[in-house]
Parts: structure tokens; C-alpha cells; sequence
């Protein structure tokens, strides 16, 4: 065992503070990282402030991780010591289920998040990025390009791979005129992406102050959604829809932009449901509502080496670690361009 350090919520009404406890020994398998960045994703508020009523506190979130190795165990292959990894929002999985044989992890029932899961390797949760050491099984450990700026890496461990798996499900491209709703951490980071993949991008956003930043960040156009005559404007002509929004709303505005047999894609888990959508709207021109989880190990890999490929990575605010609070609140007014993340050189021992 190591001693390692962190901030963690030991309530859903406190704010985060200081939480010592141990990492496992390093196992044949096992590679252990020193974290430099951890990107603070929307998945940490809900779960700090036990929205999804899953909490086991302490909760030490984070789940954007980039690092450099410490130590590897005896069976490690693909990683040496003083070497870039980065971990994402999984640590483990049962690796026999169909699921694990298609390299989609993400969907395994029997999976390990990287925060709040139960941790086989010790009678606690597990606990996530807002730390200055983890240990992860090689398997859930990336490859990092040092082409990239490290602390806008970060974000992609989740932000990233979470637009770009359901993108590349649906096969954005070229020809295609694929919508994005919501410009936080995820919709930037989709509004790249989709843009690097070819396809035509509209940026739908309740905030018209953030219209330049998308035009900027890749989309071709810009609708404020909250604006019907705007909305209208495009019925039924989109292929794909990507809705990131954070919070409840109605579906059904976005639905009817869909072409016959186009998709909506949620990645969005609000607190609270969203209304019921309007089934005429999706039998009528057999449009589908669907969702999507992260993405499997191997394809956040093609993820980051296409983001090096193409010089993609997120638009951050790096704060210190002990700013994590009112960054909590920053994010929930929109008020961060597009993602925090926590420079871990500035966690200290209390
Ligand atoms: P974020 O940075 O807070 O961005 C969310 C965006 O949603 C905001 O920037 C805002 O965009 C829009 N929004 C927020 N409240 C809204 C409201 N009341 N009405 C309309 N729009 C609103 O959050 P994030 O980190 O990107 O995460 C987004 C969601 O995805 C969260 O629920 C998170 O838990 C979830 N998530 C899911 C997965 C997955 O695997 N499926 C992975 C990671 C995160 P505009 O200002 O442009 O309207
Ligand atoms: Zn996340
Ligand atoms: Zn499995």
C-alpha cells in the first residue's frame, strides 16, 4: 500500500476538503501514475452532490486523468517508468462478457468506474483524479502523445471519448449535418470533433454569448434554442443529433429536426428526467432516440491518437485544486470556457 492524498466530498452538502487514505500495493498487472492534471467533469458535481442518489462517501471524484508512470508491475508490456498515461472513467471490468469481447467495456454489468465503484482490491470504493497518485490495472491505462498540451489532454479521458464514440457509431462525415446541443465540456469538445470528422455542424445553445466560441471551435452555424423561429428554420433536416445538456428539458424541439430515420443521441444524465417525448414526432418519420456511455479502452485510444492526428484538444481553465468548490458553482452557471481542470501539483498534504 502508498500513502496518497486527495480532496473528497464526505456529504452532499459539504464542500470538498482534504482525505487521506492509501492506494493498493502495485500488482503484476498494475501500472501506478502520478497525476498531473484531472479535467472536472458535470458526472462529479452529480455525484458529489449525490444527485444520482449513489453516493458512498467519501467520494473522491475525477476521471479525466493524465499522469506519469511511477512504477509498473512485472507483467507490465506497454508502459515504463517516467512514461505519459492517461485513465478515464473506468478502472476494470469483467473482461469475458460479450461486451468486453467487443472492446466496450463501458457497457459490461460487471464494470468498475473509476470513482464510487466498489474497489475488488480493498473493502472501499474506489476512488478517482482529485489526488496525486492512482493505481490502475494496464489494461484501463492510454497512451498519451507528448505532441499535446497535457492539461487540455486531460479533458478528453471522458468529454472526449464520450462525444467521439457516439459520433463514430453514427458515422458522422463528410455529407452529413449532424446538430450539437449544449456548449459545455462535452458539446466543445463534440463541436471539434464532428467538425475534424467532416461533417456540416450546428451548435444549438440556450447561452447567444457563446455563438462566436462555437463558430470558432468548428461549428458552421449556431442556433439559440430557446428560439422557435430560429429552430424552425431547420425541420427535419438533420442526420444526427448530439445533446450533451446537463439538466432536463424537452426533447421534442430537437426531435423534430431530425430527417426520417435520423437519431438523437443523448449523453446528457440530468438529475431529474426529462419530460416524456412526444412518440408522434418519432413514429411519424421513424426517428430514434437513443444513448450512449463513454467509450471501450481500445477506441479511447483511436480517440486520442486522433485527437493528436489532428491537433484536437479541449479549451481549459486550469484552476488549483483548492478553487474545486466554487468551480462547482462556476460550472453550473455556464461560467467556465469549456472545461476546469485541476493543476494536481497544487494538492499538498494538509
Ligand atoms: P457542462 O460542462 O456543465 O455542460 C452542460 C451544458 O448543458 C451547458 O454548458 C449548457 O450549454 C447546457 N445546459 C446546462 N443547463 C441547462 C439547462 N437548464 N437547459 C438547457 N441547457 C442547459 O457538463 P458536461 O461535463 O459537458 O456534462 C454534460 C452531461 O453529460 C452531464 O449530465 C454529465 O453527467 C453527462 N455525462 C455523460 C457521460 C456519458 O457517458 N453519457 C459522460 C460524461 C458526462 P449551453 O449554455 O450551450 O446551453
Ligand atoms: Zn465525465
Ligand atoms: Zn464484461
Amino acid at each position: 500500500m502508498s500513502k496518497a492524498i486527495a480532496y473528497a466530498a464526505y456529504s452532499a452538502k459539504e464542500p470538498l476538503k482534504h482525505f487521506n487514505f492509501e492506494r493498493r500495493t502495485v500488482g503484476v498487472k498494475d501500472i501506478q501514475i502520478e497525476i498531473l492534471f484531472c479535467g472536472v467533469c458535470h458526472s462529479d458535481l452529480h455525484t458529489v452532490r449525490n444527485e444520482w442518489h449513489n453516493a458512498i462517501y467519501p467520494v473522491v471524484p475525477g476521471h479525466e486523468i493524465v499522469g506519469r508512470v511511477l512504477s509498473v508491475g512485472s507483467d507490465v508490456k506497454g508502459f515504463k517508468v517516467g512514461d505519459l498515461a492517461g485513465v478515464g472513467c473506468m478502472v476494470d471490468s469483467c473482461r469475458v462478457c460479450a461486451d468486453c469481447a467487443d472492446d466496450l467495456e463501458q457497457y459490461c454489468d460487471h464494470n468498475i468506474f473509476t470513482y464510487n465503484s466498489p474497489d475488488k482490491h480493498t473493502d472501499k470504493m474506489t476512488y478517482g483524479g482529485y489526488s496525486n497518485q492512482i493505481v490502475v490495472d494496464e489494461h484501463f491505462v492510454l497512451h498519451i502523445s507528448d505532441k499535446l498540451d497535457l492539461a487540455a489532454v486531460a479533458p478528453l479521458l471522458c468529454a472526449g471519448i464520450t462525444t467521439y464514440s457516439p459520433l463514430r457509431h453514427w458515422k458522422v462525415g463528410p455529407g452529413m449535418k449532424v446538430g450539437i446541443v449544449g456548449l459545455g465540456g462535452l458539446g466543445h469538445m463534440a463541436v471539434k470533433l464532428a467538425h475534424a470528422m467532416g461533417a456540416h455542424v450546428v451548435l444549438f445553445t440556450t447561452s447567444p454569448n457563446k455563438a462566436e466560441d462555437a463558430k470558432r471551435l468548428g461549428a458552421d452555424e449556431v442556433v439559440i434554442s430557446k428560439n422557435p423561429d430560429e429552430m424552425n428554420l431547420h425541420a427535419k433536416s438533420f442526420d444526427f443529433i448530439l445533446n450533451t445538456v446537463a439538466a432536463a428539458h424537452n426533447l421534442d424541439p430537437f426531435t423534430a429536426l431530425l430527417k426520417r430515420d435520423g437519431t438523437m443521441c443523448l449523453n446528457g444524465v440530468p438529475e431529474n428526467p426529462h419530460p416524456s417525448p412526444n412518440i408522434g414526432n418519432l413514429i411519424f418519420k421513424r426517428r430514434q432516440l437513443a444513448g450512449s456511455l463513454i467509450g471501450g479502452i481500445k477506441e479511447t485510444q483511436e480517440m486520442l491518437d486522433f485527437c493528436a492526428d489532428h491537433n484536437i484538444t479541449s479549451d481549459v481553465e486550469i484552476i488549483p485544486m483548492r478553487d474545486i468548490n466554487s468551480a462547482y458553482e462556476r460550472m453550473l452557471k455556464g461560467d467556465v470556457k469549456y472545461r476546469f481542470v485541476i493543476d494536481m501539483s497544487t494538492l499538498k498534504p494538509e
